[in-house]
């Protein structure tokens, strides 16, 4: 049966208009003033927000990497309802190869993770963690598959690709009109100030943002950003995390370079101070890059502002305090680095952000939904409410009050970086393709999610 959303009030980066929406199907079919009911079932969301259903571009919902690796505690099973029930309905996971494996073997890892057991859609951004000879014929292979944005990382022994091998790889993305997102950290040099740090019997949590300063941020973004110059590709930054970063961006986009800039709450709510926590606490917020300073979510937050941040992601990766971020009790650098988050963002950022003044809805709508689906070949598909587009559909209330606990999240870790945390706006209802999935906070209907095949960059295409 057809469904009919009345009195809501629809937003886009474009602005924003009260109109009925007629879902049919799977499909927003039908959009205009006052709209006839036919033989549909209405829908009330007068007093709400219609925002097309929110994207999360960076999620770890698996790290099953090899052996003596450890996996996260919130995979795609219980992940994807955190993320579902508040808002997110579609999931750009890390898939991540293993040291000699094919993309298409990690293909085959992350669809058999993730297939018939995820609530919301899905993808995922492929890793290339070693350059040879045949990656670029794989690369197009994955491209053909619907996978066309790869990720790659300067910084981690196991997964770092030297500057050339980034090159090589960039050449291999722009003859697909892909999109390349990189972790950027100076990892020699992390590796250096680590070694220095143990050596001198600093073994504490609070020498993790030590040996993680941000001009090692800065830097590697520089390199990265030549290197995209040199091979003419526009490029993704993921979790940036620095004023100085934000610097280095502005100076290339002065240049008229196109680069696209990814950030994370969790760089907009938590600061270094956290990592002096006593008994370990300080824990639960290692993750790289590490929490800054006040001053780094004061330049962020004017960034947000101003346009200069185009997504948000969460970099969801969960570890549980107790029985995993423990590994790392005597050693800060063997704790597990990660943060749970793909269930609080919608709720933070429009607290924060929209309630709090400091973005309009429509930016709202452009960093948690329409920019991602731009920039990752999912438009118009995702990231609009517009007739042909799938009925991804958060029906929010501004008014709706929460506080944030790990005693009643959903996410599968025992904890919550963000505890305590007052919120003001929620999800009310959450359409997933014209099936109403979650209701306040709740799921209704899980298992849903489908994997969705992109279409390449149209910021890449006819480069
Ligand atoms: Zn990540």
């Amino acid at each position: 049966m057809a469904l009919l959303i009345r009195g809501g009030t629809v937003v886009s980066t474009n602005g924003q208009r009260q109109l009925d929406v007629r879902i049919d199907g799977e499909k927003i079919v039908e959009m205009g003033v006052d709209l006839p009911q036919k033989d549909s079932e209405i829908v009330d969301a007068d007093g709400c927000f219609l925002f097309p259903g929110f994207i999360d571009t960076h999620t770890h919902m698996e790290l099953d990497n090899g052996p003596g690796t450890l996996n996260v505690s919130d995979e795609f099973p219980t992940a994807s309802v955190a993320a579902v029930a508040k808002g997110t309905t579609t999931v750009m996971d890390m898939a991540t190869p293993q040291k000699g494996h094919s993309l298409q073997d990690c293909l085959d890892t992350w669809n058999r993770l993730s297939k018939d057991k995820t609530s919301c859609d899905y993808t995922f951004h492929m890793s290339v963690i070693e350059w040879s000879d045949n990656m670029a014929e794989q690369i197009k292979a994955m491209a053909a598959k619907g996978i066309t944005s790869f990720k790659m990382y300067m910084a981690y022994d196991n997964l770092r690709v030297s500057d050339d091998g980034i090159y090589e790889a960039m050449k291999a993305i722009k003859a697909v009109h892909g999109m390349l997102g990189i972790h950027c950290e100076n990892g020699d040099l992390v590796n250096a100030l680590q070694q220095e740090y143990l050596a001198a019997g600093c073994y504490a949590p609070k020498y993790h943002p030590i040996t993680r300063p941000n001009i090692l941020e800065a830097e590697a973004i520089e390199r990265y950003l030549t290197i995209a110059a040199l091979a003419d590709l526009p490029v993704n930054i993921v979790h940036l995390s620095t004023k100085e970063s934000l610097e280095v961006v502005r100076a290339a986009r002065k240049r008229g370079q196109k680069v696209f800039v990814e950030s994370c709450p969790q760089y907009f709510f938590l600061d270094d101070r956290l990592y002096d926590l006593p008994d370990f606490e300080s824990a639960k917020y290692i993750c790289s890059p590490p929490l800054r300073k006040p001053a780094d979510i004061a330049a962020l937050w004017t960034g947000l502002e101003n346009g200069e941040i185009d997504t948000m992601g969460t970099d969801h990766c969960a570890f549980n305090f107790k029985n995993q971020k423990v590994v790392g009790k005597d050693n800060f650098t063997k704790i597990p680095g990660g943060m749970p988050g793909v269930e609080t963002r919608g709720e933070l950022m429009y607290t924060a952000g929209v309630a709090g003044g400091k973005i309009t809805p429509e930016q709202f709508v452009g960093l948690m939904s329409e920019h991602a689906a731009h920039q990752f070949g999912m438009y118009p598909q995702k990231g609009v409410i517009q007739t042909g587009s799938d009925a991804d559909i958060v029906v929010w209330d501004p008014k709706a009050q929460n506080v944030i606990s790990a005693k009643t999240q959903l996410s599968n870790v025992d904890y919550t970086a963000y505890e305590g945390f007052k919120t003001q706006g929620a999800a009310h209802q959450v359409y997933l393709r014209g099936q109403k999935v979650a209701e306040d906070g709740k799921l209704l209907k899980g298992q849903q999610g489908q994997f969705i095949a992109r279409h390449e960059s149209e910021y890449n295409f006819n480069k």
